[in-house]
């Protein structure tokens, strides 16, 4: 049956309006954004050359392809809850998803919207939190670790036990994420989230639904196809609040001692568990072929 998909509200920004914008754009994020053609390209191909707020055009404009990019996003959205009922969001609070936040809370409410505070986030992802809740008067719900688990992990292994190896880091983004994570999307049927092709060679042969095998149930990557530079033009045109720690360099944001700047160039993710192989950063959510014995 053909379904009447109702058109999202996006703001269409008029070049005038670029001075009122960049007066209120970060300072430190914005310094040197006269390369931003350049950034859009990079990150529309998969390069790393230019991330966070520097990577969106000056001004930041919602352009025609980028509209249509937000409506195919909020389509899929709907489509999620039509054909799987309960859906959750499981946010980040990254970059990927202040813009989710926004498509969720004002085009698709239904979609339930929970985060999982680890116990080692950065004190700007909590306010981050607290932030959007104000802007779109409604509460997330946060996931806590299981307290037993954290203390028999730090009794065994120490309070930054996650730098002795790979087993330790995984065990720890086991009990601190992937436990309260299940528990958050314990009865959905199906998962929101926020991968886009362009972070990473392994998520480059994403689909946008698939099913999860790990967790039983549907994941829904409705920013699959956005550049960095989309993701940073919305937020930035539509004046989404956003962690700080993306005008100081970290394109992905996790838990504090186990993420780091990087530099223009690096991969996206380069600064997350900087001291492990490439091909072993991630926590579990989205897990790539790893040794046996990381699970
Ligand atoms: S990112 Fe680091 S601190 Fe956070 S759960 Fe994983 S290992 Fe633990």
């Amino acid at each position: 049956m053909a379904r009447t998909l109702a058109k999202p509200t996006v703001q269409l920004l008029h070049p005038s309006m670029t001075a009122q914008l960049n007066a209120s754009l970060s300072p430190t994020g914005r310094a040197g954004a006269a390369s931003a053609t350049a950034g859009d390209e990079a990150a529309s191909t998969g390069g790393a050359a230019t991330f966070g707020p520097l990577a969106a055009p000056v001004p930041p404009v919602i352009h025609e392809a980028l509209a249509r990019q937000v409506e195919d996003s909020v389509a899929l959205l709907r489509e999620s809850v039509e054909r799987f009922g309960r859906v959750v969001y499981a946010s980040s609070l990254g970059a990927e998803a202040i813009v989710l936040t926004d498509l969720i809370c004002t085009q698709v409410p239904q979609i339930d919207i929970v985060t999982i505070d680890t116990g080692r986030l950065p004190e700007e992802t909590l306010e981050l939190l607290e932030r959007l809740e104000r802007r779109y008067h409604r509460r997330m719900q946060v996931y806590y670790p299981d307290a037993q688990a954290v203390e028999r992990y730090v009794r065994q292994h120490g309070i930054n036990g996650f730098y002795n190896g790979l087993e330790e880091r995984l065990s720890c983004c086991q009990i601190r994420k992937l436990e309260p994570f299940r528990r958050a999307i314990a009865g959905y049927g199906a998962w929101i989230t926020g991968v886009r092709r362009a972070q990473s060679a392994e998520r480059a042969a994403g689909q946008a639904i698939t099913h999860d095998p790990q967790h039983g149930l549907t994941k829904v990557s409705p920013l699959l196809e956005w550049s960095e530079a989309g993701v940073w033009t919305y937020i930035l045109a539509k004046k989404l609040p956003y962690s700080p720690l993306h005008d100081r360099g970290y394109p992905s944001i996790g838990c504090a001692p186990c993420t780091r700047a990087i530099e223009p160039g690096q991969d996206q993710r380069a600064g997350r568990w900087w001291w492990e192989q490439a091909d072993s950063r991630e926590c579990g959510l989205h897990p790539r072929r790893r040794p046996a014995a990381a699970g």
